[in-house]
């Protein structure tokens, strides 16, 4: 790939991950904020226990997405310090600048994405 084109690629990931770390902080603040809310709410009838679960469970859902976008755009940050970016994950076969151009986290070329979408999730 051209340098030019992987300093872009470079830099749209750095932007990315900056956003993504944004949101993450907005979610915990926002978080919290609606945690001490049903707190207020429940307290003092409810069961302080499943109060906790509650909380934790919220977290983890709002959490997980962008906690998943982070690992892909680490990991893409981490091909390209290496030297393995563009290079599909599963075949080993380049993927096209086109594919990286709109989804620069990619870590597959497109033919082992839709593979990968199209199997059963839990194959044995
Ligand atoms: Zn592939």
């Amino acid at each position: 790939m051209d340098p030019t084109e992987m300093n872009r690629i470079q830099r749209t990931l750095e932007a990315l991950r900056t956003q993504v770390l944004a949101r993450i902080a907005e979610q915990r603040g926002g978080l919290q904020s609606r945690a001490e809310v049903a707190a207020e709410q429940f307290a003092p009838t409810q069961d302080s226990h499943a109060q906790t679960i509650t909380q934790h469970d919220i977290a983890l859902a709002l959490s997980e997405h962008e906690t998943l976008a982070l690992a892909h755009i680490d990991d893409a940050l981490q091909r390209l310090a290496v030297g393995t970016y563009g290079i599909c994950t599963a075949c080993n076969q380049p993927i096209t600048v086109a594919r990286l151009q709109a989804w620069p986290e990619a870590a597959r070329c497109i033919c082992c994405q839709e593979a990968q979408e199209k199997a059963p999730p839990h194959r044995t």
